[in-house]
């Protein structure tokens, strides 16, 4: 263990930040003493430092296995803003040239890098793990764990393969981390990873700064445009399922008078990127986005994010409207729900495997009963986190705020899922 001066007197010089978040420090100790460490923190909690800050002081080189290229370009530059030495944080993933690879194996080998970034494709590579094989590797860290799992929301099957490939280059301890909260996703991360007996650190979910509100999907372009003209000024994100949809929605608004512009993955990427630099920028208020929108994006300011289509999991609601409010203050989150969108989802899934159909439908079935729920949002929706919400009356959502009876229709839906 490690006494809290030299920890603080480590943060401060490697990264600049004079306290530790949340449970950064409790996590960091536990890596420090070579255990297995399973992190939950929300999108913004400081996951990052919970592996950058052990890498730095311990011996050898800790492995940080991450599935986006631009993020991982990220942190190393990050890293390396910080280190007096460029050498200290590198990454390997298939955007490298053979030449830029061996200067990082060079480094590697040297023992000046501490971070050694690995895209989980990377990993699989023959050559990279006969590399592994031979340096001293402090641990691993396996950051946005969720993609191991069928039930987070961004399943890779190359995850699936970290646990044979560390038992073949030489095990370590290994740190396990995501925002994806789910017991059954955390059941399986922990399982798969072989870290079924690793310390947990899960911090609380609960966004209180942030308003829920479903409202039944009647004349929803209409109500967008009243709300936003309500909040006139503010910055705002409306997600919808299709790329037509976004289209047409943004060219509304803007026949609206209102300053909005379309960002999905089908448009031109100069043209996208445009977009959202115009929205990080403030020249722009609101954005129309399929969830192509908001990964790694960090806008602090974000005062509301509408639904225009119900999302297909409550963890993909969750995470989309935690980018509003960010920065603590006030977030509003209006989703607009119709049975006929939880059709076209289900149809969307047909023509798929049929393990993932039933896992599909298991999703949007949790998703039914938060919207249609009278019951407090906010303890339906850490309920689904495995989280207790004990407060009665939470006054910031619509069921606290103006209590109703039961939606009706559940029934029907259910028995149409078929499950
Ligand atoms: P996560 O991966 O959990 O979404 P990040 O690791 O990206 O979060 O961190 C989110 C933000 O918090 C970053 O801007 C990071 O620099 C900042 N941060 C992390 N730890 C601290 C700290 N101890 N003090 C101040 N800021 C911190
Ligand atoms: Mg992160």
């Amino acid at each position: 263990m490690k006494t809290e001066f030299e920890l603080v007197s480590h943060l401060k010089k490697n990264f600049g930040f004079d306290t530790f978040k949340g449970s950064q420090e409790e996590v960091i100790n536990n890596v420090l003493n070579g255990n297995d460490t399973f992190v939950l923190m929300p999108t913004g909690g400081g996951k990052s430092l919970c592996y950058q800050l052990p890498a730095m002081m311990l011996e050898g080189t800790a492995i940080i296995i991450s599935p986006l290229i631009a993020l991982m370009k990220n942190q190393v530059d990050a890293m390396r803003n910080f280190g007096e030495d460029d050498g200290v944080a590198h990454f390997m993933n298939s955007s490298l040239s053979k030449s830029a690879t061996l200067k990082v194996k060079e480094d590697v080998i040297e023992g000046r890098t501490k971070l050694l970034y690995v895209a989980p494709e990377s990993l699989t590579k023959e050559s990279n793990i006969e590399f592994l094989k031979n340096i001293k590797i402090s641990f691993y860290a396996v950051d946005e764990a969720h993609c191991i799992s069928e039930w987070g929301h961004d399943f890779r099957p190359e995850y699936r393969k970290i646990r044979p490939i560390v038992e073949e280059i030489g095990k370590a301890p290994i740190i396990a981390l995501t925002a994806t909260a789910t017991p059954k996703v955390q059941h399986d991360i922990q399982k798969n990873l072989g870290m079924l007996e690793a310390n947990v650190y899960k911090s609380s979910f609960n966004r209180s700064n942030l308003y829920y509100e479903v409202k039944p999907k009647v004349d929803a372009t209409k109500e967008i445009i009243k709300f936003i003209r309500k909040n006139e000024g503010k910055s705002g994100i409306i997600y919808c399922l299709s790329r037509k949809k976004v289209e047409e929605l943004a060219e509304t608004l803007q026949v609206n008078g209102i300053n909005a512009v379309p960002y999905h993955a089908g448009m031109d990427s100069a043209t996208r990127s445009g977009n959202q630099d115009k929205f990080l920028m403030e020249d722009i208020d609101v954005v129309v986005a399929t969830i192509a929108f908001g990964m790694g994006i960090d806008k602090p300011d974000v005062r509301f994010v509408i639904h225009y289509d119900i999302p297909k999991s409550l963890e993909g609601y969750y995470q989309e409207t935690g980018r509003a409010g960010r920065d603590g203050g006030e977030g509003h989150c209006l989703t607009f729900y119709s049975y006929k969108d939880i059709q076209k989802l289900e149809k969307f899934m047909q023509g798929k495997p049929i393990a993932e159909q039933e896992i599909g439908k298991q999703l949007l079935l949790e998703t039914v009963s938060y919207a249609e729920s009278a019951v407090c949002r906010r303890t339906v929706l850490l309920h689904y986190f495995g989280e207790t919400h004990t407060q009665e009356n939470c006054g910031s959502c619509d069921n606290c705020l103006h209590p109703k009876k039961e939606f009706q229709g559940e029934e029907y839906v259910v028995k149409a899922l078929n499950v």
